[in-house]
């Protein structure tokens, strides 16, 4: 079977270096030297000011809502995974769903205002798979609402906007390192501000609240182990590598699949882009089911990503959106991962061109 994504594992040998430095401090958990190393690593290859590491880019969500104080309603996309609206609902806000637009996939930001109430108190948007947000107009809307920006980085892992990480805008942005992610640490996360005060708070939630003796706030378990940052160690410096793979990747699906009247989403042209995802969109939820199942019997796995549109969650009242709605039914993304040969690809796109008119 050929799945949506593979995780990447570095050369044996460089992680077993990793294990004999932790064997050797006999410390494993509790920000270690490792979890040091990486938190400080990352900060230069993202150029970012703060970055804390934590234990999922869950948790990441939800230290963001808490360390902003935010209440009420917060306007976010449902056009995400889900754990984008359970961290506003897990942290007792309320979820505000607001159209995407259908060319970023990402939150619409002229349809932000209308949904502002008295009860708002910040916007939360995904970089869908790595597209920016428009993150000019989403600032003006909240500067002139006074409402505070988080930015569901997930996805985002190396996109730069302007010359700079997209980690960079909003009050917070927050990344996953999940294995399924272009850069992982197994399991993991981080959470990535400017304003130091911000960045502090977050230090504290992240274990519990308490320096030694020194006991300052509440708190919650959100760090990582140095077995993770190992891993984190060892992908980090093939980062770059696996980002022209994945263009490679991208570039070969596009030239098999041009004029299999699949829709692709357009690479905004101002933004160093990740190639994190290659989502593709058919004209009708049943051409995508039909899809989805003649890839799995040819030993496929395409998923359908994202899917459900999250407004339309069993545990939330609907709210309409009526674009992502469309999107999440018709979207199916194709396999991506390093290591992909190119036969792969061009056998992928092959079941897709010889089935796609039926
Ligand atoms: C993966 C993902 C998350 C969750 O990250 P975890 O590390 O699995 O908790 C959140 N938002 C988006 C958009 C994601 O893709």
């Amino acid at each position: 079977m050929i799945n949506v994504t593979k995780t990447f594992l570095p050369p044996l040998n460089e992680y077993i270096d990793y294990l004999k430095k932790i064997w050797e401090s006999c410390w494993i958990t509790n920000q270690g030297p490792l979890s040091e190393e990486l938190e400080s690593k990352l900060k230069d290859f993202l150029n970012v000011k703060n970055l804390l590491l934590v234990s999922n880019g869950t948790i990441a969500l939800q230290l963001a809502i808490k360390a902003l104080g935010l209440k009420g309603e917060i306007i976010t996309t449902p056009y995400s995974y889900v754990a984008t609206t359970n961290s506003i609902i897990w942290e007792n806000c309320v979820p505000v769903f607001c159209d995407i637009e259908s060319k970023t996939f990402c939150i619409d930001p002229d349809l932000i205002e209308s949904k502002i109430t008295e009860n708002t108190s910040a916007i939360m948007a995904t970089h869908v798979y790595g597209f920016p947000c428009d993150v000019e107009k989403i600032k003006s809307v909240a500067d002139k609402h006074n409402l505070k920006i988080i930015y569901d980085g997930a996805h985002a892992f190396g996109v730069k906007y302007k010359n700079e990480s997209l980690l960079n805008f909003g009050d917070i942005s927050t990344v996953s390192f999940h294995a399924t992610k272009l850069f992982h640490t197994i399991e993991g996360g981080a959470v990535i501000c400017r304003d130091e005060n911000i960045s502090e708070k977050i230090f504290l939630y992240r274990a519990f609240g308490h320096l030694d003796d020194e006991y300052y706030t509440i708190g919650i378990n959100g760090r990582t182990s140095e077995f993770n940052a190992a891993m984190g160690l060892c992908n980090l410096p093939g980062v770059n590598d696996f980002i022209l793979e994945r263009k490679k990747i991208n570039l070969l699906y596009r030239e098999c699949l041009n004029g299999s009247a699949l829709g692709f989403p357009v690479i905004p042209g101002d933004i160093e882009y990740n190639y994190s995802y290659f989502p593709v969109f058919f004209s009708s939820g049943e051409k995508m089911h039909e899809m989805k199942n003649i890839l799995y019997k040819n030993g496929i796995n395409a998923r359908r990503y994202f899917y459900p549109s999250l407004n339309k969650l069993p545990f939330l009242s609907t709210e309409s959106c009526p674009v992502s709605e469309r999107t999440a039914s018709c979207v199916l993304c194709l396999p991506v991962f390093n290591g992909m040969s190119a036969d792969d690809i061009k056998f992928i796109s092959d079941v897709i061109n010889k089935n796609i008119h039926i």
